[in-house]
């Protein structure tokens, strides 16, 4: 049996109940993203328990664009959509969908309220009506225009379309009860005037419907079993139920609350991550902090350890906050096994092998992957000038630091044990260069004589090797909980730009994680690449926030 998408919970446990019952003989779900951003790491939750319950029970799931509210929607958001959930690694049941496809029958059942007397035109100015609509404490008062004959609400609601009035000059309201505990249900405006050119009926329309009234006949429309939305749809589901209930419709599908994905020191919404898109103070919906799909793509996150992290954010009735930790954890997990492992200096300090031949050269075995041999080996070129970590050398360490310092002997990864003989610094003072020797007898990394030696270090070729940019990442955000702008970690982004690359990656570097051995995971990313090619750091070997997020 192959591995289900989505683990066992309280709507698994309802599905399983109405195939047994009978009440439905196939699973049909959909997830209906509005194109107004690009979608988020919460997102990725809906999606992969829409789609995944599909898959897990053989039914389908629709993408539905809820396309309503012209004025913040584009093609281009659109498509961003369809290209993440492709890449996330889903597929949609018939043609991608819009709510607009619906435009004409959503009319006609407004229509149908209006003759049975249970939508009415309503002149009040949006200010009267939000006035009179009341508060969780007090109940709302009935619009003068509420008992007004079905007739002149259909002419009226029929002139609004041939667009006669004036944007918000009145709307359509379903004609429910003003005095319902539930806000919702206080006669809910269904129709709005808006003259707004929409990305697919252009300029059909002047009347747009609402979410409420439009999402829920969409569902029935489309044939929908289950439609999973989360928790904060969950008073609005009376509402959801009360148009279906009052048109003539042969489906009614049910709607299933659940907690929505929340992370720590992450923003889900897209109206805030907009903000920052729109203020510069990222590098568009894709830049490599952003939660946004196309930004961890960008970044190097792959689809499957996203995925992965959606399966483990349970879904409950319960609201919860989930460390950003584990994300970075699972995609770590997996890059573990996947990603062949190179060497890269980030911060590169030159060496120079005081009794190794000058002009001389040779070639070292290194292995791709120390834990599967499968991953093979490679030759990389070794001479007497090379580059190592300008912190893997600290002037009068003691003891404890393995790695150089004078007198103190080391390993190069795969190559021979070099000794720290002098630092040769500038005259500020900074260390420029470190002159070593090296024990020919120790090639490959171990001494003849049994002797031993506690740091292992990486390094590349002076001569070989390439200069590349690597931008490291941290948090964007450095609160747990971020509000927005203000918590904006200033140093979320460290450009260096003077890394460098062992030879005879670069040409073969798209579309591959690597390891860097000792620095973390990285993925060329050539979104403004010039001459120097650049590599995001996907994620840290190790993380470092853990502490902060338990506080
Ligand atoms: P945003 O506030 O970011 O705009 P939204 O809910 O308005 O989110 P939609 O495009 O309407 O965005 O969302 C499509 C689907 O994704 C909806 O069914 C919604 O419930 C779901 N969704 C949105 N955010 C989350 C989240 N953080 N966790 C789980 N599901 C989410
Ligand atoms: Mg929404």
């Amino acid at each position: 049996m192959t591995e289900k998408n989505v683990s066992e919970n309280f709507i698994t446990q309802i599905i399983d109940a109405d195939l047994a019952s009978g009440k439905h003989a196939q699973v049909h779900t959909r997830f209906p993203p509005e194109p107004n951003g690009f979608l988020h790491v919460g997102h990725v939750k809906s999606i992969c328990l829409n789609f995944g319950l599909a898959e897990d029970y053989q039914g389908q799931c629709n993408l539905r664009f809820d396309d309503t509210n012209p004025d913040k929607e584009s093609v281009e958001y659109a498509q961003a959509i369809q290209k993440d959930v492709e890449w996330l690694g889903f597929k949609w049941s018939d043609k991608v969908l819009y709510t607009s496809d619906n435009f004409d029958q959503l009319y006609g059942y407004a229509e149908e309220l209006i003759n049975k007397g249970l939508a009415f035109v309503d002149e009040q100015s949006p200010e009267q009506i939000r006035e009179t609509r009341g508060d969780f404490t007090t109940p709302g008062t009935n619009s003068p225009f509420r008992d007004r004959p079905s007739e002149e609400s259909l002419d009226f609601f029929r002139r609004m379309r041939a667009g006669e009035f004036a944007d918000g000059a009145m709307v359509l309201r379903a004609k429910i009860d003003m005095q319902s505990g539930n806000l919702n249900m206080r006669d809910p405006i269904i129709y709005r005037i808006k003259r707004q050119h929409h990305i697919r009926t252009g300029d059909k329309w002047c009347i747009y419907p609402m979410y409420d009234f439009s999402h829920c006949i969409s569902d029935a429309l489309e044939g929908i079993t289950h439609s999973v939305c989360t928790l904060e749809f969950a008073d609005h589901k009376p509402l959801y139920d009360w148009v279906l209930d009052n048109i003539t419709i042969d489906c009614h599908p049910q709607q299933i609350e659940f907690n929505r994905l929340n992370q720590t020191f992450t923003i889900t919404s897209k109206r805030k991550l907009n903000e920052l898109v729109e203020q510069g103070v990222v590098d568009g919906w894709d830049d490599p902090r952003m939660p946004t799909v196309s930004g961890m793509r960008r970044r190097g996150y792959t689809p499957t350890s996203i995925r992965e992290y959606a399966k483990k954010s349970t879904v409950t009735k319960k609201p919860s906050i989930i460390p950003m930790s584990m994300l970075e954890d699972c995609v770590r997990q997996e890059l573990n096994a996947s990603s062949p492992r190179i060497m890269g200096v980030l911060n590169p300090l030159k060496l120079v092998i005081e009794n190794y031949p000058e002009g001389q050269s040779e070639m070292i075995t290194a292995k791709n992957h120390p834990m599967d041999e499968s991953f093979g080996t490679r030759e990389l070129p070794f001479g007497r000038e090379l580059y190592i970590e300008a912190d893997d050398y600290k002037e009068g360490a003691n003891r404890k630091f393995f790695r150089f310092t004078e007198g103190r002997e080391v390993r190069l990864r795969y190559a021979y044990y070099l000794t720290c003989q002098r630092a040769i610094k500038d005259e500020n003072g900074n260390v420029i260069e470190l002159r070593c020797t090296y024990d020919p007898e120790t090639k490959g990394g171990s001494s003849p004589d049994g002797r031993k030696v506690k740091g292992t270090i990486h390094w590349v070729s002076a001569q070989h090797a390439d200069d590349v940019e690597l931008r490291l990442y941290d948090r964007l955000f450095n609160v747990v909980s971020p509000k927005g702008m203000d918590d904006l970690n200033p140093e979320s982004l460290l450009v260096l730009n003077n890394a460098k690359l062992e030879p005879g990656i670069i040409e073969h570097s798209n579309d591959v994680q690597y390891q860097f051995e000792r620095m973390g995971y990285f993925y060329r990313d050539k979104t403004h690449e010039t001459d120097k090619p650049i590599f995001n750091r996907i994620v840290n070997l190790r993380d470092s926030w853990a502490k902060q997020e338990q506080q």
